[in-house]
């Protein structure tokens, strides 16, 4: 065994980093057959620089709430890895946020990058803020303090953040306009901007479509499509939303939505116009789906959701979210395929429990990997000043999850694990983060 002492020695420099630890522990496994082919990466300890980040910020966020009282949260940028592009990724507010989790999410984001075929390292940041329930006016206050400590670090040709968890247009909004009065430069540092400034139709809907494009890959490859699939999808924010509305298009009947509280059954049919103004106009929870819709059923707790029957599940929520029960629960009701909207979703043991059942399985780093290839599009067309239609960007963005299937399930079988597209899409990701490494020396 190569890869385990290695794994031994990044997991005792980063004790008490669990999601990290995760995220380093299943790609290195993957990459035990290429350690063995490639002497030189072992030789240039490309397993240790890989898992130490360029760059780690820390900071102070503080602003004051609409009553006047001072609060303090902490922020992050991991700039990650650079070697073949400027950092690039998202920016997640959440509670829960801290190193470990922005760590795993920056980790992942340098293969996911690498994946896309575009020129983008891997950076990710965020800060442990709860946006749920503040006002517009506090959401702004900590964006502008937030900005006026990140701007430092970031710009146009160095470091790109987009949106995460808890980070959709009206923050962008504000990030932007603080560091455009702080830098006075009017440049691309963000994506998932507002039309009106620079953004790029599609990257709203482009996780979301980007996920159910790579489903429709995984599967053809078994004769099937979409069409006539009952679809449970985890979450009910952009990812969800936007999953939801591509699967229905092509014919698939989503049953069921969630929140971190609970989640909405509706056997009919999920209605996405519905959800849509809930979430994205009313900023409302899930449930109140059940007042409008009274054949649906709301149940507390979201871990539920893996046990309605279903062809196809696509989690779309968090890290974790799907564990060794659930996965059990989809095996037992013949569930075909489950694609990873969210990052990490599923724990190791969920994972190696659909990979040994059969089910074909889409890993987050290849499956969501349409929101940053757009957030690359809209880079493009700012730095050329100019924009793409709707349909040619989803056009685009159709044909790099096609590329990403086909490289991570060609690279699955020429390394003998076929149909493996999580040891596929690692290794695909590995290889050319690496090799351009090597290319660049000791940095
Ligand atoms: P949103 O904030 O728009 O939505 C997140 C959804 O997940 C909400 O329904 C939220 O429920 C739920 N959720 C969040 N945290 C938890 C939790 N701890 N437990 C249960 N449910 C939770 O985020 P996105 O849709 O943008 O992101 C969802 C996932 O997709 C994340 O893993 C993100 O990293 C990943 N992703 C997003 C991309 C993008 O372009 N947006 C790109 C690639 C990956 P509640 O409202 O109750 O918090």
């Amino acid at each position: 065994m190569i890869v385990e002492p290695i794994y031994e020695r990044v997991a005792a420099k980063n004790q008490g980093q669990p999601e990290f630890l995760q995220a380093v522990k299943e790609v290195f496994e993957s990459l035990e057959p290429v350690m063995e082919k490639h002497p030189e990466y072992v030789e240039q300890r490309i397993l240790e620089r890989i898992a130490e980040p360029e760059r780690v910020v820390m900071f102070r966020v503080p602003w004051l709430d609409d009553q006047g009282n001072v609060q303090i949260n902490r922020g992050f940028r991991v700039e990650f890895n650079s070697a073949i592009g400027l950092y690039k990724g998202g920016l997640r507010f959440h509670p829960s946020v801290n190193l470990s989790i922005i760590k795993f999410l920056g980790f992942e984001q340098i293969f996911k990058n690498a994946l896309t075929t575009l020129p983008i390292g891997g950076g990710k940041g965020g800060s442990d803020f709860d946006p749920k329930g503040k006002s517009d006016s506090e959401v702004m206050r900590f964006c502008q303090s937030f900005m006026t400590e990140l701007q430092r670090h970031i710009g146009a040709d160095t470091d790109v953040p987009a949106g995460d968890i808890g980070v959709g247009g009206r923050e962008i909004g504000f990030l932007f306009g603080q560091y455009k009065r702080i830098k006075n430069v009017y440049e691309g540092v963000l994506t998932g901007k507002g039309l009106n400034w620079g953004g790029s139709l599609v990257r709203t809907e482009a996780t979301g479509y980007g996920l159910v494009y790579f489903v429709e890959e995984m599967l053809k490859a078994q004769g099937k499509s979409f069409d006539g699939m009952t679809t449970v999808i985890s979450g009910s924010g952009n990812v969800a939303i936007y999953a939801t509305q591509k699967a229905q298009e092509l014919g698939a009947k989503v049953i069921a939505l969630s929140d971190s509280n609970g989640f909405v059954h509706d056997p009919e049919g999920i209605k996405l116009e519905t959800v849509r103004r809930l979430k994205e106009v009313e900023r409302k929870r899930i449930k109140e789906y059940v007042k409008e819709h009274p054949n649906a059923t709301y149940h507390e707790g979201f871990t539920g959701i893996w046990s309605l029957k279903c062809d196809v599940a696509l989690p779309c929520a968090t890290q974790n979210e799907l564990d060794e029960n659930a996965a059990r629960e989809l095996v037992k009701n013949g569930c075909i395929a489950v694609g990873e909207g969210a990052n990490m979703p599923t724990t190791y043991e969920g994972t190696k429990v659909l990979l040994d059942n059969g089910v074909a399985f889409g890993p987050g780093k290849a499956a969501n990997a349409g929101g940053v290839a757009t957030s690359a599009l809209e880079m493009s067309q700012n730095s050329m000043r100019m924009s793409w239609t709707f349909e040619e960007t989803d056009a685009k963005l159709h044909t790099i999850m096609q590329s990403i299937y086909e490289q991570s399930s060609t690279t699955a079988e020429t390394y003998g694990y076929k149909g493996n597209l999580v040891i596929g899409a690692n290794i695909a990701g590995f290889l050319k983060v690496a090799n351009s490494m090597l290319d660049q020396g000791l940095v």
